[in-house]
């Protein structure tokens, strides 16, 4: 039986469900699995054939097992079906023989956190089910674009759930605020927040720490959870994409089995690449992890000195949703090379809470520097990248993908490993339009997002998603606007009238 513990007490173990449920540890740490399963080379063999929706089942049964295959199974076929614009859910497009970008933009709202928010409510509701009380459970969510518009298109809808999202008012793209005031579904709200990102998070945060409202809303019949990246529901549907693709490419006799590759993966919150990781540990054969950072480069220097540190500038950047300085995610990872010493872990994460920083011991930093490779890519590289590899392979990047295929090049050239390369995408380069126009020679100033849309398009001739397509026409449906100091009240509204 596989369980879950705290990256911060191991002595805890929970089922899937229950951890699932519960999103986060009560001691802040996050919940790791106590072992994995490693296919044999024979089921790894059984794997090649499989399509996207059956290679998830095998690869997801392992770590739910206190599900039924039957669950599992229709969880992802509801997950992974029409809702995909391409027919094997996770393309893999190769540039060259040895570069192969795996497209993880093909789901509703054309961002890579379709990839798991797709199945993450039908995860939550099953585990609601088996150890919960039957109340509802009303997910909050305070965005700076991509995961609010892909949570609510994840739970729209979904029996059992409700689901609000906050954002900041002056904080996202046209294109992010069209696609989340113009959402359908019975059970969803949207409102902006005057403030910035912070404002919006603290905002919910405060709704999450709330006891009295936490228990006159459990009388109502409701229960709070998280649909962000710490939550286990969303980092394990991430580990299927990597089997996915380098199957496909065995399928395509571009590689053998068990021959290695380098997965890339341009990174934020350290969830992506940690799904790569733990792919690894079950037999997904695995050289180097590349961990490519922005500007805000604070896990290139981790992996360089094996210091994390917070000590450091805070920039804007055209690739957002790696703007970040901690990396929650990396906590798992830490866990795992200490082999699940949660008292190592624990001391980590205490220092770098009151101090602002930490460092790893000689042996850890070995074990990272045997599998993981760290590199950024500034604002200009970016720009630089994404005009040239559309030039010479006639192939556009958005930025954050643009990241990846950088500190690629950087890594290539730094050490001369040829292996083959997986790079994850992660967004379709239509919903950074104007970045993505400029460093093409266009020009966006004075332009609206849908504007950029349309001159990129004449460019590229990819496709326009439908649904970005849609945004000029839809209805507009969430117009309410707060302080941050009222989120609450617009929480307890949208449940039902005033406590
Ligand atoms: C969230 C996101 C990332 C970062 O992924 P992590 O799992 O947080 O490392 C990268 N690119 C895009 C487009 C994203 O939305």
């Amino acid at each position: 039986m596989m369980k879950y513990f705290s990256s911060r007490d191991n002595t805890l173990r929970l089922s899937a469900s229950r951890a699932i449920y519960q999103g986060l540890s009560e001691d802040g740490g996050l919940f790791v699995p106590d072992g994995f399963h490693r296919f044999s080379r024979e089921e790894l063999e059984q794997l090649i054939p499989l399509n996207y929706q059956q290679m998830a089942v095998r690869v997801l049964e392992s770590y739910l097992d206190d599900f039924t295959k039957e669950e599992v199974s229709a969880a992802v076929a509801a997950a992974y079906g029409t809702g995909f614009d391409s027919p094997q859910t996770a393309p893999t497009v190769s540039l060259d023989e040895t570069t192969h970008i795996l497209e993880l933009w093909h789901g509703p709202t054309h961002a890579f956190k379709d990839m798991a928010l797709q199945l993450l409510p039908h995860l939550m509701t099953l585990s609601a089910a088996k150890t919960g009380d039957g109340r509802e459970v009303v997910i909050l969510v305070a965005t700076s674009g991509d995961t609010g518009k892909a949570a609510l298109e994840g739970f729209k809808d979904v029996p059992g759930t409700r689901i609000m999202v906050f954002y900041p008012r002056d904080g996202v793209s046209d294109v992010q605020k069209l696609q989340m005031t113009t959402q359908q579904g019975g059970n969803v709200w949207v409102e902006s927040v005057h403030g910035n990102f912070d404002d919006a998070q603290s905002g919910v945060k405060a709704i999450f720490t709330d006891g009295e409202l936490k228990r006159t809303l459990s009388e109502k019949g409701f229960v709070f959870s998280s649909a962000n990246s710490i939550n286990l529901g969303r980092l394990i549907p991430q580990i299927v994409y990597y089997f996915y693709s380098y199957f496909t490419l065995v399928r395509e006799g571009k590689l053998a089995l068990g021959d290695k590759v380098n997965i890339v993966v341009p990174t934020g919150n350290f969830g992506n690449i940690l799904a790569a990781y733990y792919g690894m540990k079950m037999g997904l054969p695995v050289r180097k992890f590349i961990c490519a950072s922005n500007k805000n480069k604070v896990l290139t220097d981790f992996f360089l000195t094996g210091c994390y540190s917070l000590d450091r500038t805070f920039y804007t950047t055209m690739s957002p949703s790696m703007d970040i300085l901690i990396s929650s995610n990396l906590e798992r990872l830490l866990c795992d090379l200490c082999a699940g010493d949660s008292d190592k872990v624990k001391k980590l994460y205490t220092e770098l809470k009151q101090s602002g920083s930490f460092q790893v011991d000689e042996e850890t930093k070995t074990k990272m520097d045997g599998l993981f490779y760290g590199g950024f890519c500034d604002e200009e590289q970016t720009t630089e990248t994404i005009r040239r590899v559309f030039e010479e392979k006639n192939y556009c990047l958005d930025p954050h993908s643009a990241v990846a295929y950088h500190v690629l090049e950087q890594y290539r050239a730094q050490t001369g490993d040829g292996t083959p390369a997986i790079v994850a995408s992660t967004a379709n380069p239509y919903k950074f339009s104007d970045s993505v126009l400029t460093a093409l020679g266009g020009s966006a100033q004075g332009k609206t997002g849908l504007q950029c849309v349309e001159l990129l398009h004449e460019r590229i001739g990819l496709p326009v998603p439908e649904a970005i397509t849609r945004l000029k026409t839809s209805p507009v449906r969430f117009t309410a606007s707060c302080e941050a100091a009222e989120m609450k009240d617009a929480v307890l509204q949208f449940l039902g009238g005033k406590a």
